[in-house]
C-alpha cells in the first residue's frame, strides 16, 4: 500500500511529498483502522481521505458540513480526473438524480454529502448496497459543537460505524482542544479509534493583541502599514462589517464585506474577488473562511475578540499559509469580555455547555492578558510544549531595545 499511495499522490494530485502527518493517517485507514486526525489548517486534510479513497477503490463517503466546500472539493477533484460527486440541496432534482446514477453504478469513487442527506433511512439503505470502503468526517468538531438543536443529524453520525460495518472512518478537524477531541472519539468511534494529533506551530504568523480603544482608526493603521496585502479583517456582526468595509474603502483601501445575511451572488462575487485578485481586504464575519485555502493572506485583525482559542486559533491560520511572514493582531477590551458572556448566557443550550463555553471563553481571555510568549500559550492549550517564540508581541516586548533603555541608563547615570 505504501507505494500505490505515494502514486496516486503523484499522478492525480502532482505532489512528490507527503506533509507531516499525511502518511501516518493513511495508513491506518488503509490498515483498516478508524482514525480522528487532528491537524493545523491548511495541514492538507483532504489529502488524507481522498489518497485512501483512490487506493482502496469503491466508494467514499465524504460528509462535509457547507455545500461550499462539498463543491470546491468536487471541482478540484474532477479537475484532477477523479470521479467525485456530490448530492445536495443547492443542486436541481436533475443533477442529484444523474449523480446518484453515477454513484450507483460503480462510478463515482467520492460522494460528498451533508449529515442531514446521507442520515436519512433512504440513503443509508441503498447506500449500505453499495460498497462502501471508507467514510470520511471532515470539520468533524461540528460534531461537537453544534448541539442537537442546529443539526441534529451530526449526533446521528455515530450510528455510521454501526451501518457500515468494517468500514474505515475517519474524522479531521482543525480544532481539538482535549475536550472536543475526546467528545468526538466518544461519539464518533465509542473510544475505538487511534487519534493522531499533528504539530500546531505556525511559526511565521506573528501574534499580537492590543487594547482596544479607537477600533476603526487602530485598524486603518495597521492596513496602511500592509499596504497592497490581502488580509481577512473579522468583526462580531454583521452590521459592523458593513460599515468597517465603508469606512476603509471611503479611506482608499480595497475592502469587501463578507457575512451570511448578504444574498448569495454578492456574497459569492466578494469572495471570488478576494480569492483571485491580490491586496482585496475581505471585512467578515466568521462566516468567512471554513476551508478558503489562499497562500497569500498576510494578515488576519479580529476588531473583536473571537469565540474561543480555538477559533481564534483556526481563523489566524487562515494567514501566511505560503509560508511568508504573516500577522495576526487582536483587539480586545472590556466591551467584548461582556459581550461574549452575554452570548453564552443566552445560548439555547444545557447548563453543562454553557459552563464548558464559559471555561473555554476564560481560557482565551487568559491568552489575551498573558505577560508570556503567546505562541507558549496557545501551543500550550493544545497540548504542545514551545520556547519562546521571539515573535509575537510579548516576546518582541522583552527584547532589549538599544535605543530606549541605553538612552534611559544613561540619563540615570548622568
Ligand atoms: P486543510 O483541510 O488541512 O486545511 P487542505 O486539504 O485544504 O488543508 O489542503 C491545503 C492545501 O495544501 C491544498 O491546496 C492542497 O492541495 C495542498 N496540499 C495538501 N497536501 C499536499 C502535499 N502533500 N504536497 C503539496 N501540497 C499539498
Ligand atoms: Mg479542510
Ligand atoms: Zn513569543
Amino acid at each position: 500500500a505504501g507505494d500505490s499511495k505515494r502514486r496516486v499522490l503523484k499522478d492525480v494530485f502532482g505532489f512528490d511529498d507527503f506533509r507531516p502527518g499525511q502518511a501516518d493517517v493513511m495508513d491506518a485507514l488503509l490498515a483498516g483502522r478508524h482514525v480522528l486526525a487532528v491537524m493545523p489548517t491548511g495541514a492538507g486534510k483532504s489529502l488524507c481521505y481522498q489518497v485512501p479513497a483512490l487506493v482502496l477503490g469503491g466508494l467514499t463517503l465524504v460528509v462535509s458540513p457547507l455545500v461550499a466546500l462539498m463543491q470546491d472539493q468536487v471541482a478540484a477533484l474532477r479537475l484532477a480526473g477523479v470521479a467525485a460527486d456530490t448530492i445536495n440541496s443547492s443542486l436541481d432534482r436533475e443533477a442529484n438524480v444523474a449523480a446518484w446514477r453515477r454513484v450507483a453504478s460503480g462510478q463515482t469513487r467520492l460522494l460528498y454529502l451533508a449529515p442531514e442527506r446521507l442520515m436519512t433511512e433512504r440513503m443509508l439503505d441503498a447506500l449500505s448496497r453499495l460498497h462502501v470502503s471508507l467514510i470520511a468526517i471532515d470539520e468533524a468538531h461540528c460534531i461537537s459543537q453544534w448541539g442537537p438543536a442546529f443539526r441534529p443529524e451530526y449526533e446521528d453520525l455515530s450510528r455510521l460505524r454501526g451501518i457500515f460495518a468494517n468500514v474505515p472512518i475517519v474524522a479531521v478537524t482543525a480544532t481539538a482542544d482535549e475536550s472536543t477531541r475526546t467528545d468526538i472519539a466518544a461519539r464518533l468511534f465509542a473510544e475505538q479509534v487511534e487519534t493522531l494529533v499533528l504539530g500546531f506551530d505556525r511559526p511565521n504568523i506573528k501574534l499580537a493583541i492590543a487594547p482596544k480603544q479607537d477600533s476603526k482608526r487602530q485598524l486603518l493603521g495597521f492596513i496602511e502599514r500592509h499596504a497592497g496585502k490581502s488580509g481577512i479583517i473579522y468583526c462580531l456582526s454583521r452590521k459592523k462589517t458593513e460599515e468597517m468595509a465603508a469606512f476603509l474603502k471611503r479611506n482608499g483601501v480595497t475592502a469587501l464585506a463578507y457575512h451570511a445575511g448578504m444574498n448569495k451572488e454578492a456574497r459569492e462575487a466578494n469572495q471570488n474577488a478576494f480569492m483571485t485578485l491580490s491586496g482585496v481586504v475581505m471585512v467578515a464575519t466568521i462566516a468567512f473562511g471554513m476551508g478558503i485555502d489562499k497562500p497569500d493572506v498576510a494578515y488576519v485583525f479580529h476588531t473583536d475578540m473571537p469565540g474561543s482559542l480555538e477559533a481564534y486559533y483556526q481563523e489566524i491560520g487562515r494567514a501566511g499559509r505560503d509560508g511568508r511572514e504573516a500577522e495576526a493582531h487582536m483587539l480586545y477590551g472590556l466591551g467584548d469580555i461582556r459581550m461574549r458572556r452575554l452570548f453564552i448566557d443566552d445560548e439555547d443550550a444545557s447548563s453543562e455547555h454553557k459552563r464548558r463555553s464559559h471555561r473555554r471563553l476564560d481560557t482565551l481571555i487568559g491568552y489575551c492578558e498573558t505577560a508570556q510568549c503567546r505562541r507558549q500559550v496557545l501551543l500550550g492549550y493544545f497540548g504542545e510544549e514551545a520556547q519562546a517564540c521571539g515573535n509575537c508581541d510579548n516576546c518582541l516586548d522583552q527584547a532589549p531595545r538599544a535605543d530606549g533603555s541605553t538612552e534611559a541608563r544613561k540619563i540615570l547615570a548622568a
